[in-house]
């Protein structure tokens, strides 16, 4: 957990590498990454922002009821892409 939980998340390291190992086995497939802003925006962040790399997988972010998704463009920008829930 990031010391300040409120404005910052860290994903747990261990869980990360775990995650990462089983996508490169083919045995489950790493999509993205979710969490939440207590602040009530689904919008990322600028921490976001600094702290995202383009690895083609999806940011979700939780506010407030709204669940949104984004991409990382080459250039560094999110865009924002369509959830469909069927
Ligand atoms: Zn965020």
């Amino acid at each position: 957990m990031s010391a300040s939980p409120a404005t910052n998340f860290e994903i747990d390291p261990e869980r990360l590498i775990a995650a990462e190992k089983l996508n490169r086995s083919g045995e489950k497939c790493l999509l993205g990454y979710f969490h939440s802003h207590p602040n009530g925006t689904a919008i990322p962040s600028q921490t976001d922002a600094a702290m995202a790399t383009c690895d083609g997988r999806f940011w979700l972010i939780i506010a407030a009821g709204q669940i949104t998704a984004w991409e990382l463009s080459t250039d560094s920008k999110f865009l924002e892409q369509e959830l469909v829930f069927e």
